[in-house]
């Protein structure tokens, strides 16, 4: 039996999804040859990744506006890394929004290039809020921001008007929801919650911003490098462009990212409504400030745990425990999460409810 996959990642795909991608693993569109046996360069591979470059920017609203889209190895972290390489001039300034651990990992990066402000932090409580009327400087050379803390389970619902360019890790809401794309001049995200799977990260760069530092960047480091040799300036994660292509196809063939927007708000509603109704649980974020992606809840008596583990379990749901630093429980409710799989788990609350 196929579970109720709730992890945060990697995490569920489309079963089409699955499906093609493993029928290509034996055999390529009948090629007679697995699809991570051929070359990177042959032609068509160099389809492959075309393709899903320009349906990222496509579905993202994005195309022919000056930005390049690239899948690259490292997944998030490496942009971490990444981005003030590319951005933080030598003597400059980045400004930093701290929402939780990977904003973090993103600031402790940041800071080995230079001056790095952290403008607001809700790290004075645990996370369970985003940060609001904060200013950044107009002489910072970006300002970063992560739209979705897949820990903390926040969300960032509105995002500031700047006159620098405006950084994002999307790791765990892009394609989720419709926003005005196009007020970023960076966004990156590890694949492998709503772009597929790990190995590979998509970057979305407004091509302006780049080579304004002054520093030298080694080249498997430098956007431009990898925007001049069209996202292959080494061998691609052949197999995660091909399953973040199958996705992104996916998407599209749903009605594309407004569509799904509508079904992520119904399952985040259905989830929510049951962790405030039920009296056992409680929600752990800010109501105002609530992931629709990584919905987290803890019991009200932990001495239940126990009981609640094993009824969640036996329903054929899997990965709902919090991150390991946090505990309690996170339910990733990703695009390809379907409405029925969360009332599979709202059935199971009111089942504990009902029997404790
Ligand atoms: N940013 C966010 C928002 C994440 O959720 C994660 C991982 N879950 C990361 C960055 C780090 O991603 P990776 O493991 O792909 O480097």
């Amino acid at each position: 039996m196929k579970k109720y996959n709730f992890s945060a990642g990697p995490a569920i795909l489309p079963y089409e999804v699955l499906q093609k991608a493993s029928e290509a693993v034996l055999n390529f569109n009948g090629s007679g040859l697995s699809l991570i046996e051929i070359s990177h360069r042959s032609k068509e591979f160099v389809a492959v990744i075309e393709e899903a470059r320009t349906l990222a920017l496509e579905l993202l609203g994005l195309k022919n506006q000056g930005y390049q889209a690239l899948f690259m190895q490292g997944d998030a972290s490496m942009e971490f890394l990444r981005v003030p390489y590319n951005l933080l001039k030598i003597n400059g300034k980045a400004s930093y929004l701290d929402t939780g651990t990977w904003a973090s990992g993103a600031i402790k990066q940041a800071k080995i290039f230079g001056n790095t402000e952290i403008i607001a932090s809700s790290k004075d409580e645990n996370y369970s809020y985003i940060p609001k009327n904060y200013s950044v400087s107009a002489d910072s050379d970006y300002f970063h921001c992560t739209s979705n803390n897949t820990v903390y389970g926040t969300q960032m619902h509105e995002f500031p008007k700047l006159n620098v360019p405006l950084v994002c890790d999307m790791s765990s809401d892009i394609f989720s929801r419709v926003l005005d794309f196009s007020k970023f001049d960076l966004i990156y995200a590890g694949a492998q919650k709503n772009a597929g799977t790990s190995g590979v990260s998509l970057i979305v760069v407004k091509e302006n911003i780049l080579g304004k530092t002054g520093r030298a960047i080694p080249s498997i480091l430098d956007y431009k490098e990898h925007i001049l040799r069209e996202s292959m300036y080494n061998t691609p994660a052949v197999f995660a462009v091909y399953t973040s292509l199958l996705t992104l196809k996916w998407i599209k063939e749903k009605g594309g990212i407004t569509v799904l927007e509508k079904q992520n708000n119904a399952k985040a509603e259905l989830l929510y409504n049951e962790i405030d109704n039920n009296p056992l649980f409680v929600g752990k974020a800010k109501k105002e400030d609530r992931s629709k992606m990584n919905v987290t809840f803890a019991l009200k008596d932990k001495s239940l745990t126990e009981r609640f583990d094993n009824l969640w379990q036996n329903a054929g749901i899997s990965g709902l425990n919090g991150h390991r630093t946090v505990g309690d429980y996170r339910a990733s409710i990703y695009n390809a999460m379907s409405l029925e799989g969360v009332q599979v788990l709202v059935d199971v609350m009111r089942e504990f409810t009902r029997t404790v």
